[in-house]
């Protein structure tokens, strides 16, 4: 995925100090140092790992991951669903009630309390190419250089994968009573098609097991003057819904202009899409983060953020929408014009000439709703416009009233004091939403901080980590999952 800002939280983690009132204080010293250590080898084993999309070869990372889960004695079961691409899945079982010699919870002659839904830790193994030659250090070399893992997927995601894997591992070894299953589910190919996700769901699901919660790639934590501003938690993704635009026109030489041209009728309807803004929306997600955000800043924002609702209202604020590129598509479904053809010759004036718009929906809008108002904005009979594709994903948002939100919160806020813990939308596109309408509430957390230059790499050249956030960030994400699935 893309666009994830996280940002670093001074040097004072790099101590690596428990942190009190989270289920990993209670470890001992020696465990959480073996754990951080093992997450260094391991990140780098996985980084060495080439499995860029296309071709994939994601069979690679799930033989890397197997070899981990056999040693370990966690459950686990491979597909490959296609030469060289495959999915991989284990478990660690809920434990089984203790009944009326617990610790007093179950009240006496209740024997056993039934599980609750399991919660899934999903990662893609697959990764996007690479130039080796823009880079500091071979993408595949895993190499530990000036404080950093260095290598392709090292913010997206292996990082997140590794620190899932490390979980398991620690929830094993510890032998920590569950009440619920966690699952671990690693895909192949979500960088291009998500064919590794579709085949799971279509083939597998039953291994879900009717999971109640998530946690995927995403997040965004962002840090300004040496100060976490606040831990992003992404609830809901955008959806894309491309539109192909065509104008018909009478053919010609380009030495006998014609105004009505298929190219000058396509130039006047862009002109018309570009000069129309869809209408602002507020999502009850988005209200919430715009109400935590506020006290952060100045007195005008401050303002609106506390009542958006009223303030889309505003011309002043509508105007300061238009130009802040992170606000604006929060609140509207958006319009970008992105490719434009016509004619192969410059003398020849062309039958048709189109362009392509990458339109974005906020969750429950109607792209029908949306072509129909353009073809009515354009209204040129001359002029056709249809989506890309004949099929259109929905998209979607979970709550934050549960007890995977409540926990993100309360961790984050020992780890970060002071930092506020916010939903968030994101512009770009991960798997959750294929994941939600099977009835799980699906999150993007990150359990890693990163400076906007590090974030960055993700799909760029020097993809990086550094190496404390791979000692910590696995920590964090267990005191997470052992508050939600922890008995
Ligand atoms: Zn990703």
């Amino acid at each position: 995925m893309g666009l994830a800002v996280v940002i670093l939280c001074g040097a004072t983690w790099a101590k690596q100090a428990a942190v009190q009132g989270t289920a990993s204080a209670h470890l001992s010293s020696e465990h959480l140092r073996e754990y951080s250590n093992l997450a260094v080898e391991w990140m780098q084993e996985y980084l060495r790992i080439d499995t860029t999309n296309p071709p994939g070869n994601e069979m690679r990372a799930v033989a890397f991951y197997k070899k981990i889960f056999d040693q370990e004695g966690i459950e686990n079961r491979t597909f490959e669903f296609a030469p060289g691409r495959g999915d991989l899945w284990a478990r660690i079982p809920h434990t089984q009630s203790p009944g009326k010699s617990s610790s007093g919870k179950s009240s006496p002659g209740n024997s056993s309390e039934p599980a609750k839904r399991p919660i899934v830790l999903l990662n893609h193994m697959d990764v996007v190419t690479s130039d080796a030659s823009h880079w500091k250090v071979p993408p595949f070399s895993g190499k530990i250089q000036d404080g950093y893992i260095w290598g392709r997927g090292a913010q997206d995601m292996k990082d997140e994968g590794l620190a899932q894997l490390i979980v398991m591992v620690m929830l094993k070894r510890e032998k920590v009573a569950l009440d619920r299953d966690v699952i671990f589910l690693a895909v192949a190919d979500e960088e291009a098609n998500g064919t590794g996700t579709d085949w799971f769901i279509k083939n597998q699901r039953d291994l879900l097991e009717n999971a109640e919660f998530l946690i995927n790639e995403g997040g965004e934590n962002l840090l300004e003057d040496a100060k976490v501003k606040y831990v992003g938690v992404d609830v809901g993704e955008k959806t894309s819904y491309w539109l192909h635009v065509v104008a018909h026109g009478r053919p010609g030489h380009g030495s006998r202009p014609n105004v009505d041209s298929a190219p000058n009728r396509l130039v006047r309807a862009l002109k018309r899409i570009q000069a129309y803004q869809t209408p602002l929306r507020v999502l009850p997600v988005v209200d919430e983060f715009l109400r935590d955000m506020a006290p952060y800043e100045p007195p005008e924002r401050a303002a609106y953020y506390r009542d958006v609702n009223n303030a889309i209202e505003d011309k002043k604020f509508q105007e300061m929408v238009e130009s802040d590129e992170s606000l604006n598509f929060l609140l509207r479904d958006t319009i970008s014009l992105t490719m434009l053809g016509g004619s192969q010759q410059t003398n020849v004036i062309p039958a048709e000439a189109w362009a392509n718009l990458d339109v974005r929906i906020l969750p429950g809008g109607d792209p029908k709703a949306v072509a129909e108002t353009l073809r009515k904005i354009v209204n040129d009979p001359n002029i056709t416009i249809e989506p890309l594709e004949p099929e259109f994903r929905v998209a979607n948002y979970s709550g934050t009233d549960n007890s995977l939100f409540a926990a993100i919160r309360d961790v984050s806020g020992k780890y970060f004091p002071g930092t506020p813990v916010v939903p968030h939308i994101t512009s770009g596109y991960t798997e959750n939403q294929r994941y939600r309408p099977l009835g799980i509430i699906a999150y993007g957390f990150n359990p890693y901080t990163a400076t906007d230059e590090e974030g960055n790499t993700e799909h760029g050249n020097d993809e990086r980590i550094r190496v404390e956030e791979v000692r910590r960030g696995p920590r964090i994400l267990f005191d997470v999952v052992a508050e939600v699935a922890g008995r």
